[in-house]
């Protein structure tokens, strides 16, 4: 956890206060992510921007979602849950969903523990292996708007025309917003199977 504060101070520290790709500290070796760290970011935004290249709405929906469900059957991330996800989610932005969830559960792609079903309904499912405990996380109407709030991207953009635009109605500004809605408002979560 220390090692995680710290990366992230040096990160907040990074903020040069100009629109360019190079707000943040460079990790050596790793691409240098879309993201302008603001300093009531929590550290853990840093490591999905680090992760995903941004912060835009569909990606933060995703961690919180991740951190909600992975917290409400008892998990501690990567090893231990089984994450299984249906959704309109075919491309970016729906589908940037999908990466918030691999950083906030550790489910991946690569362990093969984090599977996505394409369906009209967004709908995640959450599964403690160990226990067998079980929740489903439906998004709120009010989520869905806040989303449905961002202003739509240019057709021709390769990032969603996250790079290029960082005012109200924004990815991040949308995105932003997403961070700080308490939970309850996000999603509805049922528990489907007890331990
Ligand atoms: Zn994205």
């Amino acid at each position: 956890m220390k090692r995680l504060l710290t990366w992230a101070a040096v990160v907040t520290m990074g903020i040069g206060g100009t629109h360019t790709t190079r707000a943040q500290e460079e990790i050596a070796g790793l691409p240098t992510p879309h993201y302008h760290p603001e300093a009531t970011d929590p550290a853990w935004l840093a490591f999905a921007a680090q992760f995903h290249g941004h912060i835009g709405p569909w990606a933060t929906s995703g961690l919180r979602a991740g951190m909600i469900a992975r917290r409400a059957v008892g998990a501690k991330g990567y090893f231990d849950l089984r994450v299984e996800v249906e959704g309109p989610l075919v491309k970016p932005p729906h589908s940037c969903f999908l990466d918030g969830l691999q950083v906030s559960t550790g489910a991946t792609l690569g362990k093969r523990n984090l599977i996505w079903t394409e369906t009209d309904a967004l709908v995640v499912r959450v599964t403690n292996t160990k226990t067998g405990k079980q929740v489903e996380l439906r998004p709120t109407a009010k989520l869905l708007a806040v989303i449905a709030s961002m202003k739509p991207t240019p057709v021709d953009s390769d990032d969603h025309g996250h790079a290029h635009d960082h005012g109200e109605g924004s990815a991040d500004a949308v995105a932003r917003r997403i961070v700080a809605m308490p939970e309850k408002e996000l999603f509805a979560v049922k528990v489907i199977e007890k331990e």
